[in-house]
């Protein structure tokens, strides 16, 4: 069996950050909003060979630019054997490394076309993936989703879901306060895990001022509580709280994750399955943490509807398995992007028995939402006190930082 022809298909996911419709078909788009970045894109992957298989992939890491990546990289694949999968992923790695290391945009490029091999491969076997990663630990997969108010996470209780997660920005009383008021509408019933983002302005001190004082409510996870950036700060925080702390999202490969899982960093290891290299990355970043005892809960911040049945087929086989995370009601464009649309139950997902990946995108739906850009924030973006965003970020008037009154005892 030969590769031959790779093709990519681009969409803007979800609304912008205005909050209004983001397709240029869409019934009352306001054209100005067209200038505005999305809050996120997907990019999918189709690879045709000789035999009449075509795979399906996605992969995130600004994906408008992987898309460049990938056409870049389609001449090297076109003709390979699409079976043997390591052996394109190193062909990969080594046709990209005069751009740096792998990072998430190598990341992502990678895991597109990991994921749509694998799909390949699955089906010429008439096989779902998760068979050849070693067979089912499970028939569904665990997922969270999030909720940053009691009244939503008891609607999502009521749906079903065993495991939420909220924001905790602002200082150390506007998290605590969420949290207090999440845990008593909750009870014990329901996991909470708190992400903080990875914020470079927040510190080690003071990630773990914030950590202690969320201690009373026993959370799941407290996740990326400091910069990504900053791997020596992890053991601050780790040594200063009994919460257990999770991150991973934004690195990619074994590589990437190695620091947090072999130091001992987390407690669950949170790859992002659109970007951390594919299913291959996957599986042995799962290994590695098994290794360590470390869980494995994928990232899904950027993960679209191909992605997410990637992570179903690895979550099925893979024994450190904890929860797959999940923006449920993110847009309803979500439902009609893929096809079949896997229905969340009990707080879990059904792993996919079809061959391969099991699923298909929508080809004409697709092509209705064409990228505006994929930015964090929106062109002219200010921050609280009306100056530039830094991503570094020194707190003068520290007192002010922790609280409203500048009078914050709560720890
Ligand atoms: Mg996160």
């Amino acid at each position: 069996m030969k590769i031959t022809a790779i093709r990519t298909f681009l969409m803007q996911a979800g609304p912008t950050r205005s909050g209004k419709p983001n397709a240029a078909s869409a019934p009352g788009l306001d054209a100005s909003d067209t200038k505005l970045p999305g809050s996120r894109n997907w990019l999918f992957v189709k690879i045709d060979t000789d035999a009449g298989i075509t795979g399906i992939g996605e992969c995130s890491g600004w994906p408008r630019i992987l898309q460049t990546a990938i056409q870049d990289l389609t001449p090297l694949l076109i003709g390979e054997d699409p079976m043997h999968i390591e052996r394109i992923a190193q062909k990969i790695q080594v046709a990209i490394m005069a751009h740096g290391s792998l990072g998430t945009v190598g990341g992502g490029v990678l895991t597109g076309i990991d994921m749509a091999l694998w799909d390949i491969k699955g089906k010429a076997l008439n096989t779902p993936v998760w068979n050849l990663l070693g067979g089912k630990l499970r028939d569904a997969v665990a997922i969270y989703t999030h909720a940053n108010s009691a009244e939503f996470a008891l609607s999502a209780r009521d749906r079903g879901f065993k495991v939420i997660k909220c924001a905790g920005g602002g200082g150390i009383e506007e998290p605590v306060r969420k949290v207090a008021a999440l845990r008593e509408a909750l009870g014990y019933d329901v996991d909470i895990a708190v992400d903080l983002h990875g914020p470079p302005w927040l510190t080690p001190v003071d990630a773990a001022r914030l950590a202690r004082a969320l201690e009373p409510y026993e959370l799941l996870w407290l996740e990326d509580p400091i910069s990504p950036d900053n791997i020596d700060g992890y053991e601050r925080v780790r040594d200063a709280t009994s919460i257990p702390l999770a991150a991973g999202e934004r690195v990619s490969g074994v590589f990437g994750e190695r620091e947090l899982i072999v130091r001992g960093l987390v407690d669950i290891i949170q790859p992002d399955t659109g970007r951390a290299g594919g299913i291959s990355q996957m599986k042995k970043i799962a290994a590695l943490a098994e290794a360590h005892h470390v869980m494995v809960a994928p990232h899904s911040g950027s993960l679209g509807p191909v992605a997410e049945y990637a992570a179903l087929h690895l979550m099925a086989s893979i024994p450190n398995a904890m929860v797959l995370e999940r923006i449920e009601d993110d847009w309803e464009g979500r439902a009609r992007t893929i096809v079949p649309h896997p229905v969340q139950k009990d707080g879990a997902l059904p792993v996919p028995n079809g061959p391969g990946l099991g699923c298909d995108i929508d080809e004409e739906f697709v092509a209705r939402y064409p990228s505006h850009g994929n930015l964090s924030i929106p062109a002219g973006a200010k921050a609280s006190d009306g100056s530039s965003p830094l991503y570094v970020k020194s707190k003068l008037q520290r007192g002010r930082f922790f609280s409203a009154d500048g009078n914050n005892r709560s720890n």
